[in-house]
């Protein structure tokens, strides 16, 4: 039998491997469970134990102490007493008193998801390959092209104790299945073993990357445009030098911000690209947790050769119409049951 010693251990080791490789979740995002058994000090019998990532933290480098612990009998008992989606919140104060001893690190909101389904490891994570399915207009029937039966599709819903019900009794319906595509979220996997947790996890990233690459377009962020492309490295980095205070300036409008320049291949081919107006636009492709989190780019739109004395009158006027448009989405999102991040992301590229 697996000590609670060695099913900690290999939780631990298989989130650290997975975390490691951003195309495997983006940082802090994304969490991991193990059910096991350990004594009960109280009773001396063994009793059904979930460790879980708890809140905060990344993958990459979660410890054990960032691990909630929780009792599954307790947990599962939670099913009789949910008051339904609408007061789901309210199951969130309930894992306190499920926690096994002190319990560990905080349990997040995904803690029901990793106790109700009916494996002994379960992964969520943010892959890039995985969001891209995800969130496509017609992801549910592309996760079906791509996978078949292996992986199924769960319509968008928050994260919470209802998720949690709808992927549990997604996998009971569909036993052949390794996991899911989380619609407009992510994935989650499952295995009975931590190896094979990872194998599912890392299958289902590869598979998706895979078709992805053999039914993708070839150029996803349109044609070329010369106009945009980038300056020789000296003159661009002349260009972005002259700027940056500017920039980090407006940034800084209504709180302090730090910032760095990034200047890659990616970078420059989607800067230089026909799409890249309507695609900045749109934003994170991830609304994931926070629903009222909103990052998106602010685009320079000049040619890459416009003078300092443009692009710097440009930003100014860009900067304006941009705090406005954030202002008002936050106005237009402030009801009280959609959860927010800690302050509104005013960010500039
Ligand atoms: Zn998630």
């Amino acid at each position: 039998m697996t000590t609670a010693r060695e099913t900690i251990d290999a939780l631990i080791a298989r989130s650290n491997e997975l975390g490691a490789d951003p195309a495997n979740t983006n940082y802090a995002g994304g969490n991991t469970s193990a059910k096991g058994s350990a004594t009960d000090p109280v009773t001396g019998e063994e009793t059904e134990l979930l460790w879980v990532k708890g809140s905060g933290g990344d993958l990459g480098t979660l410890e054990e102490k960032g691990l909630a612990v929780l009792r599954l009998d307790r947990v599962r008992a939670l099913k009789e007493v949910y008051p339904g989606v609408d007061r789901e919140d309210e199951m969130v104060a309930a894992f306190d008193y499920c926690l096994h001893g002190k319990g560990g690190a905080a349990p997040s909101i995904d803690t029901a998801m990793h106790a109700l389904v009916d494996a002994a490891h379960v992964d969520h994570l943010h892959p890039d390959a995985g969001i891209a399915l995800a969130t496509a207009a017609d992801g549910e029937r592309l996760t079906r092209e791509c996978f078949g039966e292996t992986v199924v599709w769960v319509p968008w819903r928050r994260p919470g104790f209802q998720l949690g019900l709808d992927i549990s009794a997604i996998k009971e319906e569909n036993p052949a299945a390794i996991g899911c595509i989380l619609g407009g979220h992510g994935i989650t996997a499952w295995g009975e073993t931590s190896e094979q947790a990872q194998e599912n996890s890392l299958r289902i990233i590869r598979e998706a990357t895979e078709f992805l690459e053999r039914t993708g377009s070839s150029e996803p962020f349109g044609a070329h445009d010369a106009a945009r492309a980038a300056l020789p490295e000296a003159e661009r980095r002349a260009k972005a030098s002259a700027l940056f205070p500017l920039v980090r300036g407006l940034a800084s409008t209504d709180a302090p911000m730090v910032g760095h320049w990034t200047d890659t291949e990616a970078v420059h081919e989607f800067l230089a690209s026909e799409k890249l107006a309507p695609l900045a636009e749109l934003g994170t492709s991830c609304p994931d947790h926070f629903l009222r989190t909103k990052v998106k780019p602010l685009v320079l739109d000049l040619p890459s050769d416009a003078s300092l004395e443009d692009s710097v009158a440009r930003l100014k006027e860009l900067h304006e119409a941009y705090r406005a448009d954030y202002t008002a989405y936050y106005e237009r999102h402030a009801e009280a049951d959609s959860p927010r991040s800690a302050a509104p992301i005013r960010r500039s590229c």
